[in-house]
């Protein structure tokens, strides 16, 4: 089948929920994919920051091997496995968090996440205590309860009523944040830098404010890590800049370099507030993706990958400003987490790349972002940026 026959193919069968650009990617190479045509595509969204270690990682390769070679690609969590356990010892070693539980997506994470804190509450607090504190241009999945705590009518308003008790406060503005607080807040749920929204950091002060509000009332606090975590600012966890703690933190993204998986990490007393049969899933935690997800983990907790990955987000940002282009407001990021603040839309310079061979994204209608594999390279960085200073240019 040709590019056309499978575009074809897949707006007869598809749901149509995704709008794609006019080609078919077959495979990938290091922080390279290529179409069936046989162009190549530098990838600078990594499956929106998912693949870490690129495509193709002979690691990888081989850590999926291992795990395919014991045949057991799924046993039920009735069951106890290795890889499960070496992963959330790994996590739990390398965080603030005592105890782990997997799902499946970040969305689902998010949700198990609220469970949680409800639950915490319930032993802890009163039957009022199951309100959830999150921020202005949050995204934290497309789920009822993770839909609930992310404020954009677009993606609301078509599916409501969505999960009740979710109360908005402004992102980075501590004030803001205390007049929502009251004793039946159970949890306040924040991403250390914000993704979906436009690449935008907290502030320290704010993490620091939002952990001692959270004391202050008993409420737990949840660091959104499913975007910024697993190395993508230079730090294993992104908290770990900041030097705040939360009681849960939530990835998936990268974490099993591809592969589909969650992490809700946490504090011992939430676990303890947690019973069997009070939160499941019948994938989550499989032995393939964790034993693959391991393998990851392992390698970008070295600290002289993170180092690594630190000098080409300053080299990425440096870049950035340096094409001096008169739509460029500001650059902003952590690591390689980088939001262009443009004056122009971003969507057309994200399409225009697509035929230049550069593939980014958007965060919001002005801000054109890049989450590139972990792997790229100086190299490589350097010819992304020179790709959109052309485009910046020609437009
Ligand atoms: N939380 C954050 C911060 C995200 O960026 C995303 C996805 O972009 C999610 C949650 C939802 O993750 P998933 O798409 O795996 O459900």
């Amino acid at each position: 089948m040709n590019a056309q026959e499978i575009i074809d193919l897949e707006h007869e069968n598809v749901l149509g929920v995704y709008g794609r650009p006019a080609f078919v990617l077959e495979r990938g190479e290091g922080c390279t994919l290529y179409d069936t045509e046989g162009k190549a595509y530098l990838d600078c969204v990594a499956g929106i920051a998912v693949n870490a270690l690129g495509y193709n990682d002979p690691g990888v390769n081989r850590a999926m091997q291992e795990a395919g070679a014991t045949g057991m690609l799924h046993v039920s969590n009735l069951y106890t496995t290795a890889p499960q356990a070496r992963l959330a010892a790994l996590l739990c070693e390398t965080s603030f968090a005592d105890k782990v539980h997997f799902s499946l997506s970040g969305a689902d994470a998010n949700e198990g996440a609220f469970k949680f804190a409800r639950r915490y509450a319930r032993e802890h607090g009163h039957d009022e205590k199951y309100h959830i504190l999150a921020f202005s241009n949050a995204f934290h999945g497309r789920l009822f309860g993770s839909l609930a705590a992310t404020p954009r009518p677009k993606y609301q308003d078509p599916f409501l009523p969505l999960m009740p008790g979710v109360r908005f406060a402004e992102f980075n503005d501590i004030e803001s944040a205390r007049q929502q607080m009251d004793e039946n807040v159970c949890a306040i749920i924040v991403e250390p830098i914000q993704g979906e929204g436009g690449i935008y950091p907290a502030s320290q002060q704010f993490l620091q404010g939002l952990r001692e509000l959270a004391d202050e009332y008993d409420a737990l606090l949840i660091f959104d890590e499913v975007q910024c975590g697993v190395g993508r600012t230079g730090h294993l966890w992104a908290y770990q800049g900041y030097g705040v703690e939360p009681d849960i933190l939530t990835a998936a993204k990268p974490l099993a370099g591809g592969l589909p998986i969650g992490a809700i990490l946490m504090r011992q007393k939430v676990a303890d507030a947690m019973h069997p049969g009070d939160h499941a899933s019948t994938f989550a935690g499989n032995p393939y993706t964790t034993h693959v997800a391991h393998h990851v983990v392992d390698r970008i907790a070295d600290p002289a990958f993170l180092a690594d990955v630190q000098a080409k987000g300053d080299l990425l940002v440096d870049l950035l400003e340096e094409l001096n282009s008169p739509h460029i407001l500001e650059v902003r990021g952590e690591g390689l987490m980088v939001g262009v603040q443009m004056d122009i839309d971003a969507a057309p310079i994200m399409s225009a790349a697509y035929d230049r061979g550069l593939l980014v994204l958007i965060a919001g209608p002005n801000v054109l972002r890049f989450v590139p594999p972990l792997v790229i390279s100086e190299d490589e960085i350097k010819q992304a940026v020179a790709t959109v200073g052309e485009i910046l240019q020609e437009m």
